[in-house]
């Protein structure tokens, strides 16, 4: 009788699309972590940085999805209207919860209410990059050269981005805008084939996180007018601040974090919390990021929260200066 009890119990326990001891368990199986941009971007390898470590910590696999287009948003849809049950989470960005908000009139989510911010995960500030074998760029050794530059030959220069409302979009727009100068928006699918194109010649400038522009820096494949940061970062200590070139508090990093959507039940946003907070503290991982250029952040959901609700005002404020339009 007890056995048959227990039996019955076990049942029912397997009928409950979700009871405490499955909640126990998450994961079971294996997690997607949706990417929105293309393969070979900042957001791609901060995402594959901690998917690696997730997966020797929980036991099961964190697999990246690459799903990028229209500055993050589609990506960032994708995982709105997921099933809120802990398997599908996004590595949003200033882009997909922020700049592309205040871009895009009609955004198909709400980046509050579709979401359950977890933790920022780090902060990177970006770098003005051009080619060093294009002739435009010559005599061009930092921003003001390129401000001037740009008044000289108004509407001759291309500048890629990650996509249309992309960080990299309307910070260079906001810089349009401060500088009174014209360039043409050349938009891409992430900062990874954006930057390729760049450091070919194909399109004249861009401005990308450290992370990414980096490696193209030491290489010799890219060169560096200036960094968005409000002091030079160690990792690029003669490239000078925007910021210290005649354009005092500008500052843009771009941040990246970690999002479930909306309805996730609490036991396991807690233990992502508490998993990635813990990935982002060790030793690996904050060194790695450092040397990216970027802090391990882990702030608690409330605090990342709050970042988002001021980037979104402050976004929308740019659009509105700028006459910032989607491309
Ligand atoms: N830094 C940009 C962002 O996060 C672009 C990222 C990427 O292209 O991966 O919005």
């Amino acid at each position: 009788m007890y056995k048959f009890l227990a039996i019955l119990g076990a049942a029912a326990l397997a009928c409950l699309p979700f009871t405490a001891s499955a909640q126990g368990a998450y994961p079971s199986r294996p997690v997607k972590l949706i990417v929105p941009f293309a393969a070979g971007g900042s957001t791609d390898l901060v995402a594959r940085q901690l998917a690696q470590e997730m997966t020797t910590r929980s036991g099961q696999p964190f697999v990246v999805e690459n799903k990028p287009g229209a500055g993050s948003t589609i990506g960032a849809d994708f995982v709105a209207k997921a099933a809120p049950d802990g398997y599908t989470l996004l590595l949003g960005t200033i882009s997909s919860h922020a700049t592309a908000v205040g871009l895009y009139p009609k955004l198909p989510y709400d980046p509050l209410k579709d979401f359950a911010p977890i933790t920022e995960i780090t902060a990177i500030p970006n770098v003005i990059v051009v080619s060093p074998n294009n002739p435009k760029f010559a005599k061009v050794n930092n921003f003001k050269d390129l401000v001037a530059l740009a008044k000289r030959e108004p509407g001759k220069l291309s500048y890629a981005s990650s996509g249309s409302g992309s960080s990299n979009h309307l910070a260079t727009e906001s810089l349009k805008e401060l500088t009174k100068t014209f360039m043409t928006h050349i938009p891409y699918k992430g900062s990874g084939p954006a930057l390729t194109d760049v450091s070919a010649g194909h399109v004249d400038l861009m401005l990308d996180v450290v992370l990414t522009s980096l490696p193209h820096l030491k290489a010799g494949r890219l060169k560096a007018l200036g960094i968005t940061s409000l002091q030079r970062s160690p990792l690029l200590p003669d490239v000078p601040t925007v910021a210290e070139q005649g354009y005092p508090g500008f500052e843009v990093l771009g941040w990246y974090g970690l999002f479930a959507p909306a309805g996730t039940p609490p036991a396991i946003t807690q233990k992502l919390y508490q998993d990635f907070s813990a990935v982002l503290k060790s030793d690996k991982i904050r060194t790695t990021l450092e040397s990216q250029g970027g802090p391990a952040i882990a702030s608690t959901p409330q605090q990342f929260e709050e970042l988002i609700k001021s980037e979104i005002v402050r976004w929308k404020k740019v659009v509105q200066v700028s006459g910032a339009k989607p491309d």
